[in-house]
């Protein structure tokens, strides 16, 4: 049996979720756009699962874009949302540990002619607020903070930036793709003018997202075509993806707290587990604000790619570094940013534990590592 611990890569599909789309892939083909009433009906699904999810961040209904997820959404809101403020600057503020989403959006944008400040962030992963305060200047026309890091599970504090950034006149885009729909988000409590959220984070279909828009009057559009998504991202949309996003949220709406107390506690388990059975692994974490279930550990004297190996071999799935970047046998830039050396970023495995996993999987991934640094 597979022990999946890289929920923060992908997740599986719940059954709900896969049953709601199937009439959208069969019998409900229709283009919503069509005149007829098996068209009009499809396209009454759609909105009302654009109602649903706006409903889940307190956000108005014709505020919420599907797009083909995360990183489509980062892309669309740093290009077009600096493009809102063109008049007055070109100074946009993100931060070192950004998704390459946000990354190479941001270093593109300076080959536009804007400029750019990634922040640091501390050994912990977390932005200082007055270093946010400082980097602000007349021609700052963006910030774009993630909510939370994919590769440490550290959260910032969105509540406070969106407060910084509101207080300056200055957009605000937040990549919450690894928090939609594990941790409450209400968009406007923290000020929060563009957002970006991708479905296969939370039990949903790939291919599927999101961008919150506060204030669509002013947005660029993203492509050329039709009046679908309200004008702003043309094409026939991918109707059994939205269904299923929608169940996957109406999903994750109902089970937060519940999830959240298990896989918290399968963390704490996995987190001690391996501090009482490796001497000289280190957590990397920010105690007070992580993720329920992102576990970042980096081990001694074994390389990550040995570790990933002799896991997968007993059946166990986790990442060294992020996904995305996985594969390429670059340092992670996240791990270079807390301050680990290109050495202890060879040595680092991310673990992250979701719905389905149990303790037994635990225990067999404690006792497989515990073997490894007998
Ligand atoms: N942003 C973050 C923080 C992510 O973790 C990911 C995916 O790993 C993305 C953006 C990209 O999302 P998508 O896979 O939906 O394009």
């Amino acid at each position: 049996m597979m022990i999946y611990l890289d929920h923060a890569a992908t997740t599986r599909p719940e059954s709900a979720v896969v049953e709601a789309m199937i009439p959208f892939l069969t019998d409900n083909y229709m283009n919503p756009s069509s005149f007829y009433q098996p068209a009009v009906r499809t396209r009454m699904q759609v909105e009302r699962a654009r109602r649903n999810i706006a409903q889940f961040i307190n956000a108005p209904y014709d505020s919420i874009i599907f797009t083909s997820g995360g990183t489509e959404s980062d892309n669309w809101a740093i290009r077009m949302g600096a493009k809102i403020s063109e008049d007055k600057g070109k100074h946009i503020i993100t931060t070192m540990i950004e998704h390459p989403a946000v990354l190479n959006t941001a270093r593109f944008m300076q080959e536009q002619g804007y400029e750019v400040t990634y922040l640091d962030v501390d050994s912990t992963g977390r932005i200082d607020l007055e270093s946010l305060e400082n980097a602000i200047r007349k021609d700052t026309v963006l910030i774009s903070i993630m909510h939370a890091n994919n590769e440490l599970g550290t959260i910032q504090p969105i509540r406070e930036i969106g407060r910084i950034a509101h207080d300056h006149g200055i957009l605000f885009h937040t990549d919450a793709v690894q928090t939609f729909g594990h941790l409450k988000i209400d968009v406007n409590e923290c000020n929060i003018d563009l957002l970006s959220a991708s479905a296969h984070k939370l039990y949903g279909p790939k291919g599927i997202g999101l961008l919150y828009i506060k204030d669509r009057k002013k947005f660029a559009k993203l492509l050329f075509g039709g009046s679908q998504e309200l004008g702003l991202r043309p094409g026939t949309e991918n109707v059994a993806d939205i269904i299923g996003f929608d169940k996957a949220v109406e999903i994750a709406a109902c089970k937060m707290d519940a999830d959240t107390a298990i896989i918290s506690a399968l963390r704490d388990s996995l987190k001690s587990g391996i501090l009482n059975n490796i001497r000289g692994a280190i957590i990397n974490e920010n105690e007070n604000e992580h993720l329920p279930g992102t576990l970042n550990v980096t081990f001694p004297s074994v390389s990550a790619e040995t570790i990933l190996i002799r896991l997968d071999l007993n059946g166990i799935c986790a990442s060294a570094g992020s996904a995305c970047s996985a594969g390429a046998l670059e340092p992670s830039h996240v791990l270079i940013a807390i301050g680990k050396s290109e050495d202890e970023s060879g040595r680092t495995i991310r673990f992250s534990i979701g719905r389905e996993n149990t303790q037994d999987d635990i225990d067999k991934t404690v006792k497989v590592l515990s073997e490894l640094f007998s």
